[in-house]
């Protein structure tokens, strides 16, 4: 099954274009890495992609992105952006936001279970209760990658996910990640890090000036990078 499908999109921000045609499937259960220079295009795609950025031309497991609800699409993609914006709610309850497309007026037993489950996951539950205008931007980066668990898609999209980490931590994100697509979820990772990208990912797409110039395995990768 197709997770996703962008054909012949293509983006503009004030006509000035960003994304220039691109072609691009990507099965259930691939862990993809989307290298390139900064500029090329990378975080925009990974925007149109998710919904997040109105695009013609993206199909969703089957279906074009535009037909499905908000609650819909948001219980079968998950984007994590470069930056969780830091605030004065806890990190529980920024959290909890990725509920939001199952929940009703308040948080069922489910729901908040998810929420446990996402904290341990990312080793934040001992600060659930502090506010995230307290947390070093790589805390903040796990509470950005803990709201996308709790959402339980199928595809997680994230863009440089592992930007304010130390090493370790990088590990364990990408870790997190391939588990993800060894239990049969899609995910699909903006990426600097060429090492860490042959390290953990399958599949390789590599942008530049709004193109995908090469798409395939670590062969694709030029050494040089
Ligand atoms: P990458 O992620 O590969 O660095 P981006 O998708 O962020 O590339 O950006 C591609 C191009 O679009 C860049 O020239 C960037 O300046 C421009 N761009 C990105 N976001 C916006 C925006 N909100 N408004 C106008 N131009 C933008
Ligand atoms: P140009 O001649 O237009 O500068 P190059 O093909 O030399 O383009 O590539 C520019 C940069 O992009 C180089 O750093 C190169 O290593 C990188 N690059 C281009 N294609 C790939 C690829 N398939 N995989 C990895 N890096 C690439």
């Amino acid at each position: 099954m197709k997770a996703i499908k962008a054909r012949n999109l293509s983006f503009s921000y004030n006509g000035a274009d960003v994304l220039k045609g691109i072609n691009l499937e990507v099965e259930e259960g691939e862990f993809l890495a989307i290298l390139g220079p900064n500029g090329a295009g990378k975080s925009t795609l990974l925007k149109c992609i998710s919904g997040i950025l109105n695009c013609r031309g993206v199909e969703v497991f089957g279906k074009p992105i535009g037909e499905y609800s908000r609650n819909e699409l948001a219980r079968i993609i998950a984007y994590v952006p470069q930056r969780t914006e830091p605030g004065f709610m806890t990190v529980f309850d920024t959290v909890l936001l990725g509920r939001r497309p199952y929940m009703g007026l308040r948080p069922s037993k489910k729901d908040l279970e998810a929420v446990k489950r996402a904290l341990e996951r990312m080793g934040i539950a001992g600060f659930a209760l502090k506010t995230t205008n307290k947390l070093s931007g790589g805390e903040l980066q796990k509470v950005g990658i803990a709201r996308a668990l709790a959402q339980e898609p199928k595809v997680l999209m994230m863009d440089e996910p592992t930007n304010n980490l130390d090493i370790r931590s990088q590990l364990e994100v990408m870790r997190l990640a391939r588990d993800f697509s060894a239990e049969g979820g899609t995910v699909i990772m903006v990426m600097h890090d060429v090492n860490l990208a042959l390290r953990f990912a399958r599949r390789f797409v590599f942008m530049k000036n709004g193109r995908i110039v090469a798409d395939g395995g670590r062969e694709i990768l030029k050494p040089s990078l």
